[in-house]
């Protein structure tokens, strides 16, 4: 199929610094999907979950921008890789976040980007299989026990180079532990804790445990800086 006949809704497109995880620090275009279903109580992106027909804009209006709108734009993969063209962004890092990015087929998308040269980064719940070129690197951040009921998948597991684990309490290291069990305790992977909503006893629980497991912590450094 060719790359210009999928289409997906695009809340947004900013370049920035990547503040969580493996690239933490790394300059970074973002393109958020709109669209999800997980329904983390935590979401500091609620206004991406519904793809509201009645909120589509024209794509002009999402460009170079963000902002806490649920409004979204239709593009296509020719759209999106012209427009990262013309708005002459530096990075060379792509982040495909949301929502939940794998909601959608990212296979063109994906390939059309690594072909272009960028480097390609997925930020995914692994709720939803994962449909994405093998050159992309994938960070799955576990949403466990949320209300939309979905499990995390085992293809999403040990498709995902980097899982990047939200904290709060003892119990959240448990569910990581038992999906670790489930690819191979994590061998080859990159195992971030991520403390939910820069909590102070859950930054020093995530600090205590990296320390004991030799994991990375993930503190959400544009939060700290005030940056998108
Ligand atoms: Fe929000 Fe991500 Fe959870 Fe969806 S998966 S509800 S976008 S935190």
């Amino acid at each position: 199929m060719p790359h210009q006949e999928l289409i997906y809704p695009i809340n947004e497109i900013f370049q920035s610094i990547q503040g969580e995880g493996y690239f933490t620090g790394q300059p970074a275009i973002f393109i958020r999907l709109q669209g999800c279903d997980v329904g983390c109580s935590w979401c500091d992106t609620r206004h991406t979950w519904v793809v509201d027909p009645a909120r589509e804009v024209v794509s002009s209006q999402i460009l170079d921008r963000s902002s806490n709108s649920d409004c979204w734009a239709s593009m296509t993969t020719e759209q999106l890789c012209k427009s990262l063209r013309d708005l002459g962004y530096t990075a060379r890092h792509v982040v495909l976040t949301g929502g939940e990015p794998c909601q959608y087929d990212l296979r063109p998308l994906s390939r059309a980007l690594l072909e272009q040269g960028y480097q390609v980064q997925i930020e995914t719940s692994g709720t939803t299989e994962i449909l994405a070129d093998a050159g992309c690197w994938v960070t799955l951040s576990p949403k466990i026990g949320m209300k939309g009921g979905y499990p995390i998948l085992d293809s999403a597991l040990l498709r995902a180079q980097e899982i990047k684990h939200p904290v709060a309490m003892e119990k959240h290291i448990h569910d990581l532990d038992h999906l670790l069990a489930r690819c191979q305790h994590g061998a080859g992977k990159v195992i971030c804790l991520q403390p939910i909503s820069q909590q102070r006893r859950a930054t020093e629980l995530a600090i205590r445990i990296c320390i004991e497991r030799n994991w990375r912590l993930s503190v959400q450094m544009h939060k700290y800086l005030n940056v998108d």
